[in-house]
């Protein structure tokens, strides 16, 4: 018999439009839960903390390497050198000073997205909106960060709806982006919508849905 976590992720998969990825946000999750999920055709896997991934990646050991791991978490600069090796993508790119500490202790291109604050919530972390064409004019000096999307996550609310005009919000400032020409930008995904608001974000343009609750259950 299918594992509960199993069956979510597949309803979910089935649901979405093949376009769409998802990530499972997998914060507090054990390596068996994890495992599951991978075993259930899950391809990306977010983490918020490096310290968590780390020890979640070594429990997993070959069946870490089937999937790719996503940062989403908010990323200290005194922690890039322990996330380089374990990320394969870090979302959330929100400052100019982490932008510049990535680039300057990768030894290979990193695809990374520019987080940002949608809302201008002081409890966010984000570009606010108004200065993402300066964030993009001062990361394009950054050679080795290949930029590759907009990660952005709206205010929580228990009806859906009222979350769409923040991600209609963030659809349009990635429209707006998309037309800038950087060198070392080429933003394809568009990273929004979680167990809540998904369904809306894909209607709203998301191509890239981050999903916890709704795969493992409730947090712990
Ligand atoms: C936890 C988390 C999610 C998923 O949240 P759920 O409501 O559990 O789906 C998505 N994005 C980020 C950045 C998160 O920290």
């Amino acid at each position: 018999m299918a594992s509960e976590i199993a069956e979510k992720y597949a309803a979910i998969r089935e649901e979405l439009p093949e376009n769409v990825d998802i990530i499972a946000a997998a914060k507090t999750r054990s390596a068996d839960e994890i495992a599951e999920s991978i075993g259930a055709g899950v391809k990306m896997v977010g983490e918020n903390y490096v310290q968590e991934a780390e020890r979640v990646i070594s429990e997993l050991g070959a069946r870490a390497e089937q999937v790719e791991w996503h940062m989403i978490g908010h990323l200290q600069r005194n922690k890039i050198n322990k996330a380089l090796p374990v990320f394969d993508v870090i979302q959330s790119v929100d400052s100019p000073r982490l932008a510049r500490g990535i680039n300057k202790r990768v030894d290979e291109p990193i695809r990374v997205f520019v987080e940002v604050n949608i809302a201008g919530e002081e409890s966010k972390y984000g570009v606010p909106p108004e200065e993402l064409s300066s964030f993009f004019e001062e990361i394009s000096e950054c050679e080795m960060l290949r930029v590759g999307g907009l990660m952005g996550m709206e205010p929580y609310f228990d009806d859906p709806e009222k979350a769409r005009p923040y991600l209609q919000r963030l659809k349009g400032l990635f429209d707006e982006m998309q037309t800038g020409d950087w060198r070392n930008v080429e933003l394809k995904t568009l990273s929004m919508g979680m167990s809540n608001s998904y369904r809306v974000a894909v209607e709203e343009g998301s191509n890239m849905v981050r999903i916890g609750t709704a795969i493992y259950g409730p947090r712990p």
